[in-house]
């Protein structure tokens, strides 16, 4: 690991299982927690959520670009919700193929005919990015996506830095140890919804929570509640519910969704009635409807054009150029097969990316032949963009998951940063970025997420 653990403590089997126990153990004394896969509705059995041994070294210079632009990128997703007429263009070609985009769309439209219910805006996004290795040896800050749709992870990684903190300690890496940072988005998301809440105005008023179906990461979420319980206390209750039922009786002043960004969240036209429901009501959204198509794939790749960013930030110059800094080349499928063309030469220099979110959609290699050979020469292609893929420099590490052998890996990361923003009509009265996550897999993946069972929770360690 460059300058982070020494071989003496990787290549030391005796020691390595021995602080694999150590560290889960920790995971379990720390609440690093996950249900377990057989029984995701109850909390008889849990494990510790998946983890890496280690932390993994992360340039501090590339660390603090990251803290320091996402308050800009909260300034730019409510500006792009605001924009009717710039998410109409930019996303009219994916929803002439895209029957999940179109869908949500319709849903926008109808809202914006009927005028919003609420002028109040609750943002809780996670921009993630990962460290494109340059030739020089030096990396750069890439963005893979913002998600602004029940980003999550901010509550367990609320609680990770303690985990390796222990390890490393156990380790005799005392000084790593000291240079693990402290993080608390759950905290931060916690204050944006009581911030919410209170700016609707009626003590009787609850949050809901809309969780999914499996909820297997509870506990993630469970933070998030356990901050508004403690701090928040006495100034509203904090309830949650599953997507089915719309909570009984009781008013509700902030609606923050953890499902409905998947087709298969949808299981019927009643679920779009209560999606629609939810949205002409008075309750704040997190997110909106216009927020959560701001965050699509489509939007993130039209933003690269020339000149985008400056309507958006037209006297300020040095916004613009702190938030380029960070896109990665994207490429639209719209204008016929010059895009197609190019991918199909060199396959293994991009990813194919479809409308959608949770993991696990990606497409990556020779399949990106298969997939654009069969939809060449049709309007097909204009549902995926294309982006250069990044290539981080792989670390090694242990991957701590249940079930699983202790093996050393080759390991790429992703680093999220948490920001938060409360908009009341024109008033941008919270802007901030809350904390950070280093998610960190094994470099056989091309595909990420904790949740979808390839990644695992790391923290980074600034070098
Ligand atoms: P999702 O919304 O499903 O999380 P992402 O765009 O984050 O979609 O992609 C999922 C995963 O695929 C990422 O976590 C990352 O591991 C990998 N990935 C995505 N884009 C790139 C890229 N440009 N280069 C390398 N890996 C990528
Ligand atoms: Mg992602
Ligand atoms: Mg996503």
């Amino acid at each position: 690991m460059a300058q982070g653990i020494p071989d003496e403590v990787m290549m030391n089997d005796t020691l390595i299982k021995e602080l694999a126990d150590v560290a889960k153990d920790a995971a379990l004394l720390q609440g690093v927690l996950m249900r377990i896969q057989e029984t995701p509705n109850s909390s008889e059995l849990v494990t510790y959520a998946p983890f890496t041994l280690f932390p993994t070294p992360v340039p501090k210079a590339v660390f603090l670009q990251a803290l320091a632009v996402q308050t800009h990128y909260n300034t730019l997703v409510d500006k792009i919700s605001q924009d009717t007429d710039f998410l109409e263009e930019a996303l009219s070609s994916t929803i002439a193929v895209d029957d999940f985009t179109a869908r949500l769309f319709k849903l926008h439209q109808q809202i914006l005919k009927e005028g919003r219910s609420q002028s109040i805006v609750l943002g809780l996004n996670r921009s993630d990015y990962m460290l494109d290795q340059r030739d020089d040896g030096s990396s750069s800050l890439k963005q893979i996506e913002i998600n602004t749709f029940a980003a999550s992870f901010g509550g367990l990684s609320s609680r990770t830095p303690d985990v390796h903190r222990h390890v490393l300690k156990v380790a005799g890496r005392l000084e790593e140890s000291q240079n693990i940072l402290d993080n608390n988005p759950a905290a931060g998301l916690a204050r944006a919804v009581a911030k919410a809440w209170e700016l609707y105005g009626s003590e009787r008023a609850v949050v809901m929570f809309l969780v999914e179906e499996s909820q297997r990461n509870i506990f993630d979420q469970r933070y998030i509640e356990s901050e508004l319980w403690k701090r928040y206390c006495g100034r509203g209750a904090v309830l949650e519910e599953t997507s089915q039922q719309l909570y009984d009786g009781q008013e509700v002043a902030v609606v923050y969704f953890r499902n409905g960004y998947m087709p298969q969240n949808y299981i019927s036209e009643q679920t779009w009635d209560a999606r629609l429901l939810m949205e002409r009501s008075l309750a704040v959204k997190c997110p909106d409807i216009s927020t959560h198509l701001a965050g699509t794939k489509k939007v993130q790749q039209v933003l690269t054009r020339p000149g985008v960013l400056e309507k958006f930030f037209p006297d300020q110059p040095q916004v613009v150029e702190q938030i380029r800094a960070t896109f990665a080349g994207l490429y639209t499928l719209d204008m016929g097969d010059k895009t197609v063309t190019m991918a199909l030469e060199e396959p293994d220099r991009y990813v194919l990316k479809p409308q959608r979110e949770g993991g696990g959609n990606n497409i990556y290699g020779s399949e990106i032949c298969q997939v654009l050979q069969g939809v060449k020469g049709s309007t097909e292609r204009m549902a995926y963009i294309l982006m250069d893929k990044i290539h981080p420099a792989p670390v090694q590490n242990y991957l701590l998951r249940r079930d699983a052998p202790l093996q050393l890996n080759n390991c790429l990361s992703e680093l999220g940063v948490f920001g938060t923003y409360v908009r009341q009509g024109k008033d941008m009265v919270m802007n901030e970025c809350v904390g950070h996550l280093l998610r960190t897999k094994s470099s056989e993946h091309s595909d990420g997420g904790v949740a979808a069972g390839v990644a695992v929770l790391d923290n980074p360690l600034l070098i």
